[in-house]
């Protein structure tokens, strides 16, 4: 069988099984398979593929067709310019994350070179840890701290952030919303909360409160889960993916809780779902944040919050 024959013929397969794009995702697996940029492919149309090579990437179209992701298959994704692996443990990450991402990482750039040595984020619910890994990479001044309620997903992120050479400067730490935090002023560690990192200093009391808090929690409504693609229904975390009946939990907690951890001048950045834009920026007003801004994604669609504490900055004063 030739490279050309290979591809038509997965791609036919592919697309019987109901897979979005079967002649990219048989190309780009086959590319993999060879170790070749996809577009090599293309001068080497005619090659024949020895009996290794054609059992081999016959079983990866096989896992295709079973609605498998591509990034399972492969091992890992790109995020950022950042090589993440990815598993069953966590939610691949997504392109329209880059975008927060990159928002979180100018943001505290822009802090640290202004005004502070010390800056610090939290990236909560941080799966893979894709998120807190681009923000340790793109900011070197920055402390960061990853919290996760899923033991499995920490594992992956600390591997992540030890493959991207950021490991010394991420706290990962399990916990369910901010419980692995106390705000400043409190108690120094929460009690029962190890940093999951030997690295990582959680009793820095830099890092109980944040100049960024940023996260891209679940946010799909429970009932519609059943109705997503069996890529992200079959392979995502349950747990990564589900926001509760509205699919809004995440945003009320924030809404409720993050205050006494953001430092009087920080930020707080969301994502949330399309369609979700009105209702969230609700739940924050109604709780006195200011919402500075809504971001959009590649297709215009309304995705990420930006807010501060308006309340908190007025101290005392009872304004
Ligand atoms: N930050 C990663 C990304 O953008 O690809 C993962 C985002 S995923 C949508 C949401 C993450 O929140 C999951 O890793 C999930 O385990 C975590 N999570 C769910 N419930 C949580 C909770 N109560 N407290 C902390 N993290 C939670
Ligand atoms: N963006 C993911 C999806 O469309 C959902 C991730 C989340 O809930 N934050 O499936």
């Amino acid at each position: 069988m030739t490279v050309l024959e290979a591809i038509q013929k997965s791609a036919d397969f592919l697309a019987g099984r109901g897979v979005e794009s079967p002649r990219l995702q048989a190309e780009l697996l086959l590319a993999h398979r060879l170790g070749l940029p996809r577009l090599k492919l293309y001068l080497n149309f005619e090659r024949a593929l020895t009996v290794a090579e054609t059992d081999a990437f016959r079983e990866w179209v096989r896992r295709r067709s079973r609605r498998e992701p591509l990034q399972h298959i492969l091992g890992s994704t790109s995020f950022c310019g950042f090589d993440i692996a990815v598993s069953r443990r966590a939610l691949v990450p997504r392109p329209e994350t880059e975008l927060l991402a990159e928002l979180g990482w100018k943001w505290l750039a822009r802090r640290a070179s202004a005004n502070a040595p010390d800056v610090t984020a939290l990236d909560l619910g941080t799966g893979s840890g894709c998120i807190a890994i681009a923000l340790a990479a793109k900011c070197p001044s920055a402390k960061i701290a990853a919290t996760d309620v899923s033991p499995g997903a920490l594992a992956l992120a600390r591997d992540n952030a030890a493959k991207n050479k950021v490991a010394g400067r991420i706290a990962f730490l399990q916990g369910d919303g901010f419980a692995a935090f106390r705000p400043a002023g409190q108690v120094a560690q929460a009690p029962n909360q190890k940093p999951e990192n030997g690295d990582g200093d959680s009793e820095d009391p830099l890092l109980q409160e944040f100049d960024l808090i940023i996260s891209n929690p679940p946010y799909i409504p429970s009932a519609e889960i059943e109705t997503l693609q069996p890529e992200v229904r079959d392979y995502d975390p349950r747990e990564a993916l589900d926001g509760g009946a509205d699919g809004l939990d995440f945003y009320r907690r924030f809404a409720a809780q993050a205050k006494p951890f953001l430092k009087p001048d920080g930020k707080l950045m969301l994502e949330f779902g399309d369609g979700q834009a009105e209702a969230v920026r609700r739940i924050f007003e109604n709780e006195k944040w200011i919402v500075e801004a809504v971001k959009e994604d590649y297709s215009q669609r309304a995705r990420i919050l930006i807010a501060t504490a308006a309340s908190r900055s007025r101290g005392n004063t009872g304004g």
